[in-house]
C-alpha cells in the first residue's frame, strides 16, 4: 500500500486529505472522528482526477467534520485551572497556576508552573500557556530539525525553510521541497515523535511520493519509524 497527502481549498476552507492506494476498481472517501479525510484510491488513480472528486464532495466532507467536531475529542479539552496536566515533549506536567506581577511559565518538578499578572482567568491562563508553547515550539522544533539534518547532510540536498504553525490534521508538510511546515503542537509529543516527522518529510526532499524508495530511505535513516508512528498516534490522540 502507498500512501500520498494533500490539500485542496473550498471557499475558505482547506481539506487536507491523504490517499491510499489500494487494489479497489472505485474510490471511497470517508471522513474519519478526528476529523482527517482518508480516500482509498485504486492503484493507478491519477492525483489531478482524486483532487476533482474530493472538490466534488467537498460540502460532504465538511459537513461530516462539522458533525464530528461536535463531539468532545479524545484528548479531554483543557480548562486551564490548576492540577490539570498539559504535555510537554511527551510527558505530563501538572498546571499550578499563580498570580504575580510577571506573567511567566516555568517547567519545574512535573509541575507547569504559570504566574499571571492580575486575575489568573482560564483565558488570561490559556493565552499565557499558548504562548509559551508556541516559543517552545520554535526553539525546540528547530533544534530537533537541525539535529536531523544530519542523516541528509551527504545527500546534497538544500535545506528546507521552517514553518512553525498550527495544524488541524496534519503533523507536518513539504511543499515544492523548500519549505518544511510543522505542526507547532508537536513540541507536546515525545521527541522521538518529532524526529520520526520531520525524517520523514525530509525524506520526501528526495522522494516525491510514498514509494517503495520513499520508505527504504525512512527505514534507513529510522529502522523503528513504524513504531515510533504509533506512539504519535497514540500519545497524541
Ligand atoms: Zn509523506
Amino acid at each position: 500500500m502507498s500512501l500520498s497527502e494533500g490539500s485542496i481549498f473550498y471557499g475558505n476552507s482547506e481539506i487536507q486529505f491523504s490517499v491510499c492506494y489500494v487494489k479497489r476498481k472505485t474510490l471511497e472517501i470517508s471522513v474519519h472522528p478526528n476529523n482527517g479525510v482518508v480516500i482509498r484510491a485504486p492503484v493507478k488513480a491519477d492525483l489531478m482526477k482524486i483532487r476533482k472528486i474530493i472538490l466534488k464532495r467537498a460540502k460532504w466532507i465538511i459537513k461530516q467534520q462539522v458533525y464530528f467536531g461536535q463531539f468532545s475529542p479524545r484528548t479531554p479539552a483543557r480548562q486551564y485551572i490548576s492540577g490539570e496536566t498539559h504535555l510537554y515533549l511527551g510527558k505530563q506536567y501538572r498546571l499550578r497556576i499563580e498570580e504575580s506581577n510577571i506573567d511567566s511559565v516555568k517547567l519545574t518538578r512535573g509541575y507547569l508552573k504559570v504566574q499571571v499578572k492580575s486575575e489568573a482567568s482560564p483565558d488570561k491562563v490559556k493565552k499565557v500557556i499558548d504562548k509559551w508553547y508556541s516559543e517552545k515550539a520554535v526553539l525546540k522544533i528547530r533544534e530537533i530539525l537541525d539535529e536531523c539534518w544530519r542523516y541528509f547532510e551527504e545527500m546534497n540536498l538544500g535545506k528546507p525553510k521552517l514553518q512553525i504553525r498550527k495544524m488541524k490534521t496534519r503533523w507536518g508538510s513539504l511543499s515544492h521541497r523548500e519549505t518544511l511546515t510543522l505542526n507547532s503542537n508537536l513540541v507536546k509529543a515525545p521527541k522521538e515523535c518529532i524526529e520520526y516527522v520531520i525524517i520523514h518529510e525530509l525524506c520526501h526532499l528526495t522522494y516525491h511520493n510514498h514509494s517503495t524508495g520513499f520508505y527504504d530511505l525512512l527505514e534507513k535513516i529510522l529502522p523503528n519509524w513504524e513504531k515510533i508512528k504509533h506512539k504519535l498516534e497514540v500519545k497524541m490522540a
